[in-house]
């Protein structure tokens, strides 16, 4: 059976698999404007200051937006159609978001503002990724 293409941890993204690998969500604070990042960069994309610390944010937000896929585009989708992808608004920041696929409901379930938390999952390698599910 196919699957999804396993994510490859690079260009200084190791720090936010690893947490993935321990239950949290990692992610870059810069140390000039103090604001978080997705993803990970080598230089902020609010202020381009190079200096920054990784830090466990809540894994906790609200649903943004969302779409439904109903066509598998990847073999790796063929079994999971249709499924959610949700852009999530983290409440670490006001406006830090993050794409992910939201699991364990139907895709009619889904609703502007609803509150969700990260679930991790493990793909066949083994390295845990994050996705989303309401809090119910
Ligand atoms: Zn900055």
């Amino acid at each position: 059976m196919s699957t999804f293409p396993r994510p490859v941890p690079e260009y200084g993204s190791e720090p936010f698999w690893a947490g993935c690998n321990e239950g949290v969500l990692r992610f870059q604070r810069c140390a000039a404007c103090q604001k978080l990042r997705w993803h990970p960069a080598p230089i902020c994309t609010y202020c381009q200051a190079e200096d920054c610390a990784w830090e466990t944010i809540p894994g906790t937000g609200r649903i943004h937006t969302w779409t439904v896929i109903t066509h598998p585009v990847h073999p790796g989708a063929v079994g999971k159609v249709p499924y959610v992808v949700v852009e999530i608004a983290l409440d670490a920041q006001s406006d830090l978001r993050m794409i992910s696929r939201l699991v364990e409901c139907e895709p009619d379930e889904v609703t502007m503002a609803a509150p969700v938390e990260v679930v991790f999952e493990a793909h066949p390698d083994g390295q845990q990724l994050p996705l989303f599910r309401l809090r119910r």
